[in-house]
């Protein structure tokens, strides 16, 4: 039989393995197990059989001296002429004696016994050989095991009347030689014949069946190493190996074809996945870019509704300004969830980690949320130890995920309460573990809408949703930024009974604790700036938002249209002039990066002008990238006038 065979095909599990393993070699043993057991009974049948036959020809050689005297044809006193004895015999006879029936010995090898009683000899014993009574002359006896000598008693029967016995003790010494003479010679010729069956069965095995044995072995450790061309060739043989080797080509037939549907399947699906992370990347750029464009103007709409506020209005025209107001501050809130859900999507998102007091945190969301519960005569728990530690992460995200769970269990909950749970699990080294957990008492859910409610845009009942409103962005964007923390948020809810929502979050403590905060805190106070500040921006709804927040805050502002602008203003002035530079990013003729960096390169020596970037697409990245151009801080848009007052604070 013979293979087809690619290089990489190996012999590896014939050639490989010890003679000892094979299935020759097993095969080959069987035959010579069955040939030794086989032959041996043979040749112990044999041995026994020559030897009973070498002890019978003893006995009857033993028994005619004692004929001839009974037929008169030896006188009685030969039987003292041991070497004749010996010659009648063909064995040594080592003693011989006859006996009167009154058992006086007549004649003896040993002439000292003649006249003596006969009956002191101990192998007077029954006859044990059937011949022997038949004839009723002779009674034979080893004495001791392994003796070789033979006794052996005849009784003698004269023809003239007179009777008596015939004693004799012969050596079997020859006997005994011939025996294992013949004995060896068995040993000799079974072990060969064995020895022969065996090379010959095992040769026989081989040519058979090895050949064959080691083409499929080949062929199958080539499929093993991925080659799925190779097949055995002459797998005709109507035998065992013949079907083995058309069951092993008919395999490897299938495996070829399934591998390659396989592949076919393999390269769709890698098409289709591109495509789908194509289109996913499109959508979440469309949306990132889609709400980045709104939001700018809805910062507008809501600055100047807020500036308006300011301004003295009729009731009914304070009542359209606060519709404005929180149209416009609903729709910002689902931009808002739009982009970040986006950005995270791209992988633009990025923790701004800084001290967090969480006890302050959650007395502000207690104090935020409480206004919401008692409108709907709900209770709201806070449950949290007052020694939770200062931990170092993201308050803008952590905050927002609070803000969505807590939310939603107020939306949902009609009555009963709302608890939000801060447990410190456990601290190792720097780290601290912490478990969050918002509970209520409210619509709970179904397994099946527990499954869906984290996927974007879900949610579970539509009637519900127009009763709550809602986007079914709060609880996916929650999920991702929890996963940003490198946690899980999960639920367990039961329709009618309520829900939990719970995250767990590893952070670093913060060294130095409540006492820096406090410090930190102690330095905000009422906000009143006395600083020349040069706002560099195009959009005329930001100049107008941003202008009043600082001049309410006593800033004196100086607009710039745009980088190059901005640039020229400075030449005309005293660097010193300005406290401060706000700087759009995006702007006409020379954009904010550009103009940052002209500006550095103009500064003199020992001036300094900080420079905050004003941006909307604040991206993962974005920030080193300001820096690089010789920005000091940025600031998102919707700016907030807590905001300004930070980097005012800390640049002036
Ligand atoms: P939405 O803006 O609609 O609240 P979310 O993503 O926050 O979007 O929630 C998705 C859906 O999950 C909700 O519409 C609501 O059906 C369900 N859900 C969320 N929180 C709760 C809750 N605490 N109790 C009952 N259902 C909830």
């Amino acid at each position: 039989m013979l293979v087809t065979m690619s290089r990489t095909a190996s012999h590896r599990l014939v050639d490989g393995s010890p003679f000892f393993l094979s299935l020759a070699f097993k095969l080959s043993l069987s035959i010579f197990l069955i040939a030794s057991v086989l032959l041996s009974s043979l040749g112990i049948y044999y041995i026994r059989s020559f030897a009973a036959e070498i002890d019978k020809n003893l006995y009857l050689r033993a028994q005619i001296p004692g004929g001839l005297i009974s037929k008169g044809l030896l006188p009685r006193s030969q039987v003292s002429d041991r070497e004749m004895l010996s010659e009648l015999v063909g064995e040594e006879v080592l003693f011989a004696a006859i006996s009167r029936p009154d058992g006086v010995i007549l004649f003896s090898t040993d002439s000292e016994r003649e006249g003596l009683s006969a009956e002191d000899f101990r192998y007077t014993i029954p006859s044990t050989n059937p011949l022997l009574i038949q004839e009723g002359t002779a009674v034979t006896h080893y004495p001791k095991k392994g003796e070789k000598v033979l006794y052996i008693s005849t009784s003698l029967y004269a023809s003239d009347g007179w009777s008596g016995n015939l004693y004799m003790k012969i050596s079997t010494a020859d006997t005994a030689l011939q025996k294992n003479q013949i004995a060896t010679g068995f040993v000799v010729g079974f072990s060969l014949c064995i020895g022969l069956i065996t090379i010959a069965g095992a040769w026989l095995l081989h040519g058979m069946t090895a050949k064959r044995f080691r083409s499929t072995v080949a062929c199958l450790s080539a499929v093993e190493q991925g080659d799925l061309e190779i097949r055995i060739v002459q797998a005709k043989s109507m035998d065992e190996l013949g079907v083995l080797a058309r069951g092993v080509n008919h395999m490897v037939g299938e495996l070829k074809k399934q591998r390659g549907e396989q592949e076919r399947l393999g390269t769709e699906l890698s098409r289709a996945k591109e495509t789908a992370e194509k289109s996913s990347r499109s959508k979440s750029e469309f949306l990132a870019n889609m709400s980045h464009e709104i939001r700018t103007p809805m910062n507008g709409v809501l600055g100047m509704a807020q500036l308006m506020k300011d301004t003295p209005l009729s009731s009914e025209q304070g009542e359209y300004v606060e519709a404005i107001s929180s149209s416009a501050d609903s729709l910002l809130k689902i931009i808002n969830n739009i982009l970040d859900l986006s950005r995270i999507e791209l992988g633009k998102f990025q923790l701004n980690n800084a001290s967090v007091d969480l006890c302050a945190l959650l007395e502000e969301l207690k104090l935020f949320f409480t206004p919401a519960v008692e409108e709907k005569g709900l209770e709201l728990r806070f449950d949290y130890p007052s020694s939770l530690p200062l931990v170092r992460t993201d308050e803008g995200s952590l905050r927002q995920v609070l803000i969505n769970l807590i939310a939603n269990a107020v939306k949902f909950t009609e009555q009963g309460h709302v608890e939000v749970v801060v447990e410190l699990l456990g601290k190792t080294g720097n780290e601290c573990t912490l478990a969050f957990r918002v509970r209520d008492t409210g619509l709970g859910m179904t397994k099946e809408a527990q499954e869906s409610i984290f996927q974007e845009f879900s949610q579970v009942d539509g009637s519900h949703t127009r009763a709550h409103g809602g986007s079914g962005l709060g609880l996916a964007i929650s999920q991702k930024l929890v996963e940003q923390f490198g946690g899980k948020l999960t639920v367990s809810s039961e329709p009618g009974r309520g829900s939990e929502f719970a995250f767990n979050l590893t952070v670093d403590m913060e060294e130095g604790g409540r006492e820096q905060l406090a410090k930190a805190a102690g330095e905000a106070g009422v906000e009143n700036f006395d600083l020349d500040v040069l706002l560099v921006e195009d959009n005329k709804l930001n100049q107008r938002v941003i202008t009043r927040i600082l001049e309410k805050m006593g800033c004196r502002i100086d607009l710039a249209e745009n980088g190059l602008e901005a640039i020229q203003r400075i030449q005309h002035e005293e660097y010193s002039r300005y406290a401060m530079i706000f700087m759009d990013i995006q702007m006409p003729v020379l954009d904010g990066l550009k103009a940052t960096a002209m500006i550095r390169a103009q500064e003199r020596e020992g001036h300094r002008t900080p420079i905050v970037a004003i941006t909307a697409h604040a991206m993962k990245g974005d920030r080193e990238k300001f820096i690089e151009a010789g920005m000091d801080d940025y600031l998102s848009k919707p700016v907030r006038r807590e905001d300004l007052v930070t980097v005012l604070k800390r640049f002036c």
